[in-house]
């Protein structure tokens, strides 16, 4: 994917070091929170659960309107291809399933700072929810790619993926549940699945 060996190496990712690190990120802002700036836990639990929510609204535009831009230019095609092509083209490829941690260690104080701008100090309760919505969406992504579709309800969300990559890649965008596809109306078509495949 980059034609420097280290810079390929910066392109992949071992799914834990993301978890672990937006873990504990979390927990850090939910302790700051309640010790330092003396929330009460119920407001960080509605704030947590206000951020979680906003992170698969956010998942599902990204998929949608910035992983999928047409490529209209060299640049532009380059960027997709590295941003989210090269996992629809190599899905079960597992190092390439989380951005670089650098990366999104960069977006997360991009996001502390508009959020803080925006709402003060409820940023503790709501980022530290935001950046789990986001550890979680990666535990799912991670586990529809790499291991076999439960026998269990979720399997509806493994199911769900497989379309996006290998039928309707223009549908079925929300990973961490079809919420989104279903208020969008991007949800595939029952009839499409019988009729493609
Ligand atoms: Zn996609
Ligand atoms: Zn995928």
């Amino acid at each position: 994917m980059m034609k420097n060996p280290h810079l390929e190496k910066l392109t992949r990712t071992h799914i834990a070091f993301p978890l672990i690190i937006f873990s504990v990120i979390s927990v850090i802002l939910i302790y700051y929170g309640i010790i330092e700036k003396g929330f009460q836990i119920p407001n960080m639990i509605l704030l947590f659960a206000g951020g979680f929510f906003l992170f698969t609204l956010f998942e599902y535009l990204m998929d949608r309107y910035l992983f999928h831009l047409p490529a209209t230019s060299p640049k532009r095609e380059k960027f997709v291809y590295t941003m989210h092509g090269v996992h629809h083209d190599y899905p079960k490829d597992k190092s390439r399933l989380a951005m670089p941690p650098i990366l999104s260690l960069i977006l997360a104080t991009l996001f502390f700072l508009i959020f803080r701008s925006l709402m003060g100090d409820y940023v503790f309760g709501f980022l530290a929810g935001f950046l789990m919505g986001y550890a979680v969406y990666l535990a799912i992504h991670y586990s529809i790619h790499a291991f076999k579709v439960p026998g269990n309800f979720l399997k509806t969300l493994w199911h769900h993926h497989s379309i996006h990559h290998y039928r309707e890649p223009s549908r079925a965008f929300g990973v961490s549940s079809p919420f989104w596809d279903m208020v969008f109306g991007t949800m595939p078509g029952k009839t499409d699945i019988d009729s493609k495949s």
